[in-house]
């Protein structure tokens, strides 16, 4: 049986509690190990007039509770975000930190940042490590979290992640491995994977608070259980994507294209280990959507 996901939910079975919403096409970003890149649809943002009451008709037609709010940059559509979240009691921001990220936004914060300069450079573009950081020191310490995602050509991020943290001034950093289709180079797989995972393991015994992910968490990163990761995979029901045009994208916010078999997707994979028992990667995945305190609220 092919481990991709099939979707449980038909229009009589709409229990999605989670949506992944790709705010606009537009991005500052080039990135190389992006889904949005690889398959960003074409034609124009929706207005926001009409985007509001799409995603108010979405909340109810699929009782979505909380919503990951991606791109494109989603911080580009400010004024529409802020009203868009104002829907939702739980919110979560991804951004490349490409454009200034207000103090203020009342969500959760994921920053992405895969590594230092010359890595980060290498996979985003020359000088979006600058950028970024000038943008992500004028946030208040300890408000937000960074987001690393490990290709094939950045694994010695992983050593450099604790003094990552400690500059940036963020509260720790989620980490993942590029998903992709099966023939993506960048991806990290079989015993490569299985290292990596290993040095993480070390540096979270090292620098205790700096990885996000709890143990059991990374345990599901291994290759051994990409099988089960795949088979229970949180978008064959609780959770749902959509594009700029407020499409389903099918099976999940990758797309049609990503490898389920290697599917690496921290919120797949912290939700797979909370189903386990895990009350590390429930805590996790309630605060990563639990409202963020305004800047000296
Ligand atoms: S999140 Fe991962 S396992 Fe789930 S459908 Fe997407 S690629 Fe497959």
């Amino acid at each position: 049986m092919s481990p991709r996901a099939k979707p449980l939910r038909s229009r009589g079975d709409r229990t999605a509690v989670v949506a992944t919403f790709d705010v606009t096409r537009a991005c500052l970003s080039r990135c190389e190990h992006c889904y949005h890149r690889r398959a960003a649809p074409a034609g124009r943002d929706l207005q926001v007039t009409t985007m509001l009451a799409g995603l108010a008709r979405l909340r109810r037609l699929w009782g979505i509770q909380a919503a990951l709010w991606s791109g494109g940059e989603p911080l580009l559509r400010l004024a529409l975000l802020r009203s868009a979240m104002r829907l939702f009691s739980g919110n979560l921001v991804m951004t490349s930190a490409m454009v200034p990220i207000p103090d203020d936004l009342g969500c959760g914060v994921l920053v992405s940042v895969d590594g230092p300069r010359e890595l980060h450079d290498g996979l985003r573009g020359s000088g979006a490590f600058e950028r970024a950081m000038g943008h992500i020191r004028r946030l208040t310490r300890g408000t937000f979290a960074l987001a690393t995602t490990l290709t094939a050509r950045s694994l010695n991020a992983i050593e450099a992640l604790p003094e990552l943290v400690e500059a940036s001034g963020a509260r720790g950093v989620l980490v993942g491995f590029a998903v992709g289709p099966r023939d993506d180079a960048l991806q990290v797989r079989g015993i490569e994977r299985d290292i990596a995972v290993d040095r993480l393991h070390r540096i979270g015994t090292r620098h205790p608070g700096v990885l996000l992910n709890p143990r059991a968490m990374l345990e599901g990163y291994r290759p051994t259980a990409a099988r089960a990761i795949a088979e229970s995979c949180c978008y064959r029901g609780r959770a749902v994507a959509f594009d700029p045009a407020l499409r389903v994208k099918w099976p999940c916010t990758f797309g049609d294209a990503a490898d389920c078999a290697a599917c690496s997707q921290p919120l797949v994979v912290a939700r797979w280990a909370a189903n386990r028992g895990d009350r590390a990667s429930q805590s996790l995945l309630d605060g990563l959507f639990l409202k963020r305190p305004a800047n000296g609220a």
